[in-house]
């Protein structure tokens, strides 16, 4: 059985002829792919049932279903999601008043080990496949329309796993997802975050993407960052400052930093000093300076507020563009860097 979704509209014009079916036909398998984002080919009600059973004798849709929901009184949704071979992965819907937000994830575990992570205790299983990444979005969409009344707004790879170490199908999936036949989303309602893969990045800039871009800094110099996230060991912070220059230089898209506060680890005026330093080499918009959120296998702690305060100060003193990013879903483990396919009960 082969994944229709895998077929482009000229394989299913190809096999529509091969089948003696008229041309038109391929349009409208096309079209309830991608744009009624049908779960069965039997749901492709303007077909005629001969062909319905014959697409369903060699094709299948390997739909992402929504196994559980968590809700957070704060309003957030954690969507725990199973995939046709039966691995789970998660994503998070945020609402704001102005943006409801998806957090979507790219691999089933990751690769990369970060310390503070509970994706990095999992193993790397999988990459997803960009038509899981779709169904991603879409759920979470039909989820927002339901509970709030209207659809999503932005996307962020900042779930399970490294997008850049899953380029070709996270490129697909945001080209669906933008693309007019399908969601119809703008790019620049969408952000990509790495851990910091030097060579993707550079791609990303070859490739003149539009979509936004975050890096996940979380300490300014190597020795730090190659104690929190081993990544870096291979592409350390100078590789990175060139790689987003030249991101920056090919596409002229948003930068952000990312950067976790860790008691007495990076919250000193110190680290402060050393991430204006690093901004000051990157034309980076922002920097996105996000409260830790403990999780059980990691040793690293939130700091004291008054600590937050003077960090956040001395970056304001150095005219950089900071905010404070409160977490959100703390109470159903949803917030960065906590999803982990925790079972908890169902909502
Ligand atoms: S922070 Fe991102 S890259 Fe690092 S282990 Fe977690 S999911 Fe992977």
């Amino acid at each position: 059985m082969k994944n229709i979704r895998h077929s482009s509209l000229q394989d299913l014009e190809a096999l529509m002829k091969e089948w003696s079916e008229p041309a038109f036909r391929a349009k409208q398998i096309y079209e309830w792919i991608w744009k009624r984002f049908a779960g069965d080919i039997n749901d492709m009600t303007n077909l005629s049932k001969s062909l319905r059973e014959k697409l369903a004798a060699a094709y299948f849709i390997p739909k992402v279903k929504v196994h559980h929901s968590q809700f957070s009184s704060d309003g957030t949704i954690k969507n725990r999601l199973e995939l046709h071979d039966g691995y789970y992965v998660e994503s998070v819907l945020i609402p704001t008043d102005k943006r409801m937000t998806v957090c979507v994830s790219s691999q089933v575990g990751c690769s990369l080990s970060c310390k503070f992570c509970a994706t990095g205790f999992l193993p790397r299983k999988r990459n997803m496949d960009f038509d899981e990444i779709v169904d991603e979005v879409v759920l979470a969409n039909e989820q927002s329309l339901q509970h709030y009344g209207k659809g999503i707004t932005n996307i962020v790879f900042m779930g399970m796993g490294e997008p850049l170490l899953n380029y070709k199908n996270v490129m697909k999936a945001i080209e669906k997802i933008s693309s007019p036949d399908s969601l119809g989303m703008s790019p620049r309602r969408i952000t990509v975050s790495t851990a910091g893969i030097a060579k993707m990045i550079r791609q990303l800039g070859d490739d003149q993407v539009k979509f936004k871009l975050a890096l996940s800094l979380h300490a300014a110099n190597d020795r730090k960052r190659d104690e929190i996230m081993p990544i870096n060991e291979t592409n350390n912070t100078d590789e990175l400052i060139d790689a987003l220059n030249h991101f920056y230089k090919m596409t002229k898209n948003e930068i952000t930093f990312e950067y976790i506060l860790f008691k007495d680890f990076n919250d000193s005026t110190k680290d402060a000093d050393e991430l204006v330093k690093l901004y000051r080499q990157v034309p980076a918009d922002l920097v996105n300076i996000i409260e830790y959120n403990p999780i059980e296998k990691a040793e690293f702690m939130k700091p004291e507020d008054d600590k937050v305060e003077a960090f956040m100060k001395y970056l304001e003193s150095k005219r950089v563009n900071a905010r404070l990013r409160r977490s959100r879903g703390k109470d159903i483990d949803a917030a960065c860097g906590q999803l982990a396919n925790v079972d908890k009960a169902t909502a």
